[in-house]
């Protein structure tokens, strides 16, 4: 599954080599030469991953994740500090600071990419391919289909997405700008009633096995995926 990876790193050739294995993995890439401009994409747009160097020009790597790791909207982009230093005590202070793992330079591509992954994994099912299910609801990202107790069920490619990220954040409320900056990846340019239009043709698509219980209303707040519909 492609994802948008956006790289903070001052260092051309890094960025460069970064850059072009990520691009080969089939990944979309930001570059951004500073926490500045990083943050100036990232307020636009949420990426489904960083990976920052912590030696950047003005603010550190390590305080940008400190700093996005403050903010509610910002707080969950799984992150990813790449580092000339290899000490422990370095170690300790990337972690505390935020980060979901640590890569130390050079690092060779492949290692990143596994760490990559491992990282999605863990903290973004969603932008990996491994298959959900929930009370016989079955959404399989590698082959893009849902089943319903076995029965194929037809959704379009926005919806599949929403239910993929909903299924992966059962039980918890998420907001119509939440769901924006997760599923849409743009709060600023999509109206929030798209959330609602989108939301009425997913629980159409899941209708014929009763399936559309499962994604509820919560009055004043936004949508929920749960597994005990009522
Ligand atoms: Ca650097």
């Amino acid at each position: 599954m492609a994802v948008n990876i956006l790289v903070v790193e001052d260092e051309p050739a890094i960025q460069e080599l970064i850059a072009v294995n990520l691009e080969h993995a089939g990944h979309h890439v930001i570059r951004a030469r500073d926490a500045e401009t990083a943050l100036g994409f990232v307020k636009s747009a949420l990426p489904d991953l960083m990976l920052i160097d912590w030696m950047l020009p003005g603010i550190s790597g390590v305080a940008l994740a400190r700093q996005l790791r403050q903010d509610e909207r910002t707080r969950g982009i799984p992150l990813i500090l790449l580092t000339a230093r290899s000490e422990e005590q370095d170690k300790v202070a990337g972690l505390e600071a935020g980060a979901d793992d640590y890569v130390t330079k050079p690092f060779s591509p492949r290692e990143l990419m596994a760490r990559i992954k491992a990282v999605l994994r863990r903290r973004a099912p969603q932008m990996t391919d491994d298959p959900v299910e929930t009370g016989g609801l079955r959404l399989d990202p590698s082959t893009h289909r849902v089943f319903g107790n076995g029965t194929p069920l037809d959704l379009g490619p926005t919806e599949f997405r929403l239910l993929h990220f909903l299924m992966t954040h059962a039980e918890r409320v998420h907001s119509r700008a939440q769901l924006l900056d997760q599923v849409w990846g743009d709060h600023v340019f999509v109206e929030e009633r798209t959330v609602d239009v989108h939301i009425r043709r997913l629980r159409k698509a899941l209708e014929p096995t009763g399936h559309d219980r499962h994604v509820e209303t919560v009055r004043g707040s936004g949508y929920r995926f749960t597994a005990l519909p009522p």
